[in-house]
């Protein structure tokens, strides 16, 4: 295990403890970052023990699907994502590579809209089904197999980036992977607006648990582009399943990028958390408000003797 200090503003603040325990009741610390407003398991497993979790424990601890045909069927719903974003400013043919790619359902949806694609994941039962698929994919972190691809006009990472230990160092080792002109995409959870929508419904800790090393507040998402030499184009609070997330859009810059200085942020962050928890503690949350209406009226439904299937459903991607 390993301690650091907050990769976001480089620790322009001090930590507060905020949990002792991740969503299943396992010890696990976390901290929020005074300065930027960030959250982050501190401390935290190291490179080799990273590997050996995604290789051996991630996708059996997180009940991932056996149904290999399944789960590539559901990556290719972000797929679809993803390339609606893209396709506006993203050249015909060019080259795209996804950090942490599954099985590669989401890659399948590119290649079908005429990009070259390629991408890397740590679970090899996975890798090896997407190469059933005919795609191009490799074992082991995305810096190591970038080594051997032609420069990627965009590398995007799908509920991934969070999960990474020093994000710093893998900011500044895409950016340098990128084409003259390239994009990271990097879709992320938005802890700043969980008390919105029905999952997490405002309860913190089912966005604190082991495989989640950071949940990053937007002007720490900010501070960390710039301190990797990256410009945010764009940055987007998104819904996604019923639970909130974040599309940050980097380009590369030549010469330094201003960091923005956002001082009250980390006070914001925790005043917002401590306020959502004393409403989640009443059971009036907008996100809990919204699952309750729902549950009325799929249960008014079953009354009326409608069989509708009940609309509130927990995200199983929300890893
Ligand atoms: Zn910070």
């Amino acid at each position: 295990m390993l301690s650091d200090s907050c990769a976001c503003c480089g620790q322009s603040g001090t930590d507060v403890p905020v949990s002792a325990i991740d969503r299943y009741g396992l010890p696990l610390d976390t901290v929020l970052c005074s300065g930027c407003g960030t959250l982050r398991a501190n401390p935290y497993p190291d490179d080799d023990g990273l590997a050996d979790f995604y290789t051996h424990h991630y996708q059996q601890m997180y009940a991932r699907s056996d149904d290999r045909v399944a789960y590539f069927a559901k990556q290719r719903g972000y797929g679809q994502r993803v390339l609606e974003a893209v396709r506006s400013w993203l050249p015909e043919g060019a080259f795209v590579f996804e950090a942490g790619c599954g099985a590669g359902g989401a890659l399948d949806v590119l290649r079908d809209g005429g990009y070259q694609v390629s991408g890397c994941d740590y679970s090899q039962e996975l890798v090896d089904h997407g190469r059933t698929q005919g795609l191009s994919l490799h074992w082991g972190p995305p810096l190591a197999a970038l080594e051997s691809l032609p420069a990627p006009s965009l590398i995007y990472m799908h509920h991934v980036f969070e999960h990474v230990r020093d994000p710093l160092r893998q900011l500044e080792g895409l950016r340098d992977a990128l084409a003259p002109g390239g994009k990271v995409l990097i879709i992320v959870p938005d802890v700043s607006r969980i008390s919105e929508f029905p999952f997490p419904a405002g309860d913190l800790r089912l966005f604190l648990h082991i495989a989640h090393r950071f949940n990053f507040s937007l002007a720490g998402f900010r501070m960390l582009a710039a301190r990797a030499g990256l410009e945010v184009e764009s940055l987007q609070q998104r819904d996604a399943n019923q639970s909130p997330e974040f599309w940050a859009v980097l380009t590369r810059r030549q010469g330094p990028v201003s960091a923005p200085d956002d001082l009250k942020a980390g006070r914001a962050m925790l005043d917002y958390l401590r306020r959502t928890e004393r409403r989640w503690r009443m059971h009036l949350t907008r996100g809990q408000l919204l699952v309750l209406r729902q549950r009325i009226r799929s249960k008014l439904q079953r009354l009326l003797g409608r069989h509708d299937k009940p609309s509130v459903t927990t995200p199983t991607d929300a890893s």
